[in-house]
């Protein structure tokens, strides 16, 4: 057998927990805080006191429901919640309310772009939960429990086993990411662990058209997209090796088991054999009332449906003319797509737009570690400045410079320029005396236009930087350009 040629396909499936961005948690009214002190965001409800009753929280419920329509599913109209048994100090319910075989969302997909390739891969369900608490291990010798995120709406999130390698569940991740924060559902913070991530991941190896699969591993509570494809790759290649060691070490004969992702030594590690679902022992919390989505409410959400990145993005290549990258820049984020596309309905031309949108204000942004929707330029202004590169009144150059006193002061572009004296100037008198004074400074540049073939076209280009350098970027370049070549014929006369 280990002489015949060996294909391996890595098959992945992903439950992603999404953190919803409520003001209080999923059955209570407590708020959610992410740096309040321990346990002061807590109530008989959420600290698992008998006879606390729960009651739903819309916003979480309406939330999920435009998530799972922006993930094509089908929204379901009777939904229920279950308990999901298992002890944990973190859970003093000894449950957690889940929903068990009546998901709100079923049966989407969501498009995804690997490396210039569009993959769909499904979605089976997206239901919604509450978090447990976090236990504390930061004082030696024992073990203390906050409870404030106890409660926190979470939306889990499970595609089918339709991914194939580390790099498309990284994309799938990131993008994901992305619809959420987009939605406006989710902050989706890495850092606050506002997504965490469980591959699922086994592996199919051919043996000459015969197939062995893995058994599967889950790998639990993944809070970067980093992790999430370095732990696949790994799983990917350890499971092949186990494989190839020992022929019996697939599905049904080994069980299937969880590991946790250690990031330092970049290496999954076994924790313990994988539950069933019969192991949690559901049934139907007892406490709340099922749920009826009605006509209203599924209209509601349908209308607040933003476009999707994807389509913006199509949109924005072929309204725009942007390149791919720029668009991928611009997008990115609601807010900076919504500031661009602002500028443009306030008359930018988007050729020149598109450029200093991305060269100069999101660079300035960039430095400043800010958004560029917190620059405290408005789209209005942005579409003036890029107006007046387009009709001449200053440079491209001076415009950069325009650019960061906008970010000081809330004066029109226009009045910025006059004062810092870079309106564009146009008086081919003036500038026929810089070009005289630079062909007098630059002899040799000169002598090099003229009789040097090889050098002819660089040295044209250095004039032209000393006149710009001796007008203060006031000069018209292509007008300087026009005017040296006027000059130079001249001479060449
Ligand atoms: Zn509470």
């Amino acid at each position: 057998m280990t002489d015949q040629a060996i294909t391996t396909r890595t098959i992945i499936g992903l439950e992603i927990h999404v953190q919803l961005r409520t003001a209080t948690k999923m059955f209570c009214g407590c708020p959610l805080k992410f740096d309040a002190p321990p346990n002061t965001c807590v109530c008989p409800v959420c600290l698992g006191h008998p006879g606390a009753l729960p009651v739903i929280n819309r916003q979480a419920l309406a939330y999920s429901m435009l998530t799972g329509l922006a993930l094509s599913c089908d929204i379901a109209r009777h939904t229920k919640w279950d308990r999901k048994s298992y002890y944990y100090p973190d859970m003093p319910k000894n449950y957690q309310i889940s929903q068990y075989d009546l998901p709100l969302c079923e049966h989407g997909h969501f498009e995804i772009s690997v490396e210039g390739d569009t993959r769909r891969i499904r979605i089976k369900r997206a239901h919604l939960e509450e978090d447990a608490g976090k236990n504390l291990h930061d004082v030696p010798g024992c073990t203390l429990v906050d409870l404030n995120r106890a409660g926190t709406p979470l939306l889990e999130i499970v595609t089918e086993p339709d991914l194939t390698s580390a790099e498309e569940a990284f994309v799938f991740c990131t993008e994901l990411q992305r619809l959420v924060t987009y939605l406006g559902v989710s902050e989706g913070s890495m850092q606050k662990g506002h997504m965490r991530f469980e591959p699922n991941v086994n592996v199919a190896i051919d043996v000459g058209g015969t197939e062995y699969r893995t058994p599967i591993v889950e790998i639990k509570n993944l809070n970067s997209f980093k992790s999430v494809r370095g732990a696949i790759a790994f799983e990917s290649q350890r499971q092949t090796a186990a494989w190839q060691e020992d022929h019996d070490y697939v599905l049904g004969k080994v069980p299937n088991e969880n590991r946790g992702w250690n990031d330092d030594r970049g290496v999954t590690e076994f924790q313990r054999p994988k539950e069933a679902a019969h192991d949690y022992r559901y049934f139907p919390d007892p406490d709340l009332v099922p749920v009826d989505v009605t006509d209203e409410m599924l209209a509601g959400v349908t209308a607040r449906l933003p476009e999707l990145p994807i389509a913006r993005r199509a949109r924005f290549m072929s309204e725009f003319g942007l390149s791919p990258k720029d668009t991928e820049i611009i997008v990115g984020h609601r807010g900076t797509a919504d500031l661009f596309e602002n500028a443009v309905k306030c008359g930018a031309p988007v050729d020149i737009l598109g450029k200093q949108f991305v060269n100069v204000w999101l660079k300035l942004a960039n430095d400043r570690n800010v958004p560029v929707t917190d620059l405290s330029v408005d789209a209005e202004r942005m579409a003036r400045l890029a107006s007046m590169v387009a009709d001449g009144s200053v440079s491209a150059t001076a415009a950069n410079r325009i650019a960061e006193a906008m970010l000081d002061r809330r004066d029109p572009p226009d009045l910025l320029a006059d004062e810092l004296g870079l309106v564009q100037v146009q008086d081919t008198g003036a500038m026929e005396a810089w070009v005289s004074e630079a062909f007098a400074a630059n002899e040799q540049a000169v002598r090099d236009a003229l009789t040097n073939p090889k050098k002819a076209k660089a040295s044209a280009g250095f004039l032209r930087g000393k006149v710009m350098r001796i007008s203060g970027g006031k000069a018209d370049p292509k007008l300087v350009g026009q005017l040296i070549e006027k000059r130079l014929s001249e001479l060449r006369e």
